[in-house]
């Protein structure tokens, strides 16, 4: 494959932007190599401004579900676009999204919208400790919340891959209110607790982790969690911004029946346009601004084009609850697929998967929380990223991340991934 267009725009990218992207991961950094520049995608294919086909294994991260160019979605956006793309005043569309979120998910009673994940969390953290008077949280190390200060402890994703895992800007006075454990480690939020009994207004977890590739959580952790909640009076935050509306209609929630006492979302929820939301108990919302003390505003939140296009992508996901079973069929074709093959070589490999997010990883050891993720070979995980980028598969460029399936993807299209992987794995 050429990637000389790709190759030309990301030079000009790097003279304007800083590093030649608007996200860090896009820049390649922990594969090296160009990024891919593209021209345009439609159902599980991106085409590049090369004129490659690519299989498309992260469906922007997530929001693309069922699969690019949705048609339900491109039709809400185009008619609601032609009546103004936006007032600073309220719309029908905010209640009619609100009241359909509210229905799908378990346990909430009101939602408020956002423009992205990042602001979700941070505002989240900012009810439950308004709610609470009280100022620490508890993070697990390799869990993205997004970038605001609080978060880049030892945050996922991007950050790690990074290698600053503490971004400098954070300041002192704010990481010293994040605590850490280590995911899937109850003891240790247990010590953290006891340590602090009333000072902790959350903890905020990814109730699948899928910052560090995907690690589901273990037998009673998330319960463990409620329950070290419930007993020192903290909230339990669910950032669902990956799992909500992927996992099931209802989240990581209704998948792993535990509750939250606030959920975050983003991603799936604005159907491909920058949304996010957080939703509670009236009791906890009733604090939030105008009804109560606890601040958060925006220009843009509630975007009637952000709003139609969420309404469209949830409304079919309500629509078709058959659409989750078929989508982890998928996404089990592939790992058992790629288990069969991998099995019989001499690499190191665990693979997890969760609903229909999997990561491959170059380790025999288990990978349940960070320290695990990293001990993934990066050489190996660098050459078959390429690999597989030459046979037209792109999957995310980082080994601390999860692919995301979409429903546009066939058997055949898992089956040609499956052939490809033969051949790649077998070169490395
Ligand atoms: C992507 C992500 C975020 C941040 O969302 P943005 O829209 O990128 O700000 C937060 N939490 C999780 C779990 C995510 O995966």
């Amino acid at each position: 494959m050429q990637y000389q267009r790709s190759s030309t725009l990301f030079k000009a990218a790097q003279e304007v932007i800083p590093g030649g992207v608007n996200s860090p991961v896009r820049a390649f950094k922990a594969v090296g190599g160009t990024p891919i520049f593209v021209e345009k995608a439609a159902g599980a294919y991106l085409y590049d401004v090369d004129g490659n086909r690519l299989i498309d294994y992260i469906a922007s991260w997530g929001p693309m579900i069922l699969g690019h160019v949705y048609e339900p979605v491109i039709k809400a956006l185009t008619e609601t676009a032609k009546k103004g793309t936006s007032f600073g005043m309220p719309t029908a569309l905010e209640t009619q999204i609100a009241k359909l979120t509210i229905d799908m998910i378990p346990n909430m009673d009101k939602i408020r919208f956002v423009n992205s994940g990042t602001e979700a969390c941070m505002s989240a953290v900012r009810l439950a400790r308004g709610y609470t008077y009280r100022e620490k949280i508890i993070k697990f190390a390799g869990c993205y919340h997004g970038h605001s200060d609080s978060f880049l402890i030892q945050a996922g994703s991007g950050a790690v891959t990074f290698g600053t895992p503490n971004s400098p800007g954070v300041t002192q006075g704010t990481a010293k209110d994040t605590l850490l454990a280590p995911y899937n480690n109850l003891d240790r939020v247990k010590a953290i607790f006891e340590e602090h009994p009333e000072g902790i207004a959350a903890i905020i977890i990814e109730p699948v982790a899928g910052n560090m590739g995907c690690i589901p959580p273990q037998d009673g952790f998330l319960e463990g969690l409620r329950a070290l909640c419930d007993q020192y009076g903290a909230l339990l935050i669910f950032d669902e911004v990956m799992t909500g509306f992927r996992l099931a209609a209802g989240g990581a929630q209704e998948r792993l029946n535990v509750s939250a006492d606030i959920a975050t979302y983003g991603k799936v929820i604005g159907g491909g346009l920058p949304v996010g939301a957080f939703a509670a108990s009236n009791e906890i919302m009733n604090h939030l601004a105008p009804d109560g003390p606890v601040y958060q505003a925006g220009t843009l939140s509630g975007n009637p084009l952000a709003m139609a296009a969420g309404l469209a992508m949830l409304n079919a996901l309500n629509d078709q609850p058959e659409m989750y079973d078929r989508l982890d069929k998928k996404t089990e074709r592939l790992h058992l697929g790629m288990e069969e093959r991998i099995a019989g070589t001499e690499l190191p490999y665990q693979i997890n998967r969760f609903g229909s997010m999997i990561s491959l990883h170059f380790t025999n050891t288990p990978v349940i929380d960070f320290a695990t993720a990293a001990e993934g070979n990066n050489d190996f995980f660098k050459a078959y990223f390429h690999g597989m980028l030459k046979e037209g598969i792109y999957l995310p460029p980082s080994a601390f991340e999860s692919y995301f399936l979409n429903d546009a993807l066939t058997n055949d299209d898992i089956d040609y991934t499956l052939d490809a992987f033969e051949r790649v794995i077998k070169g490395l």
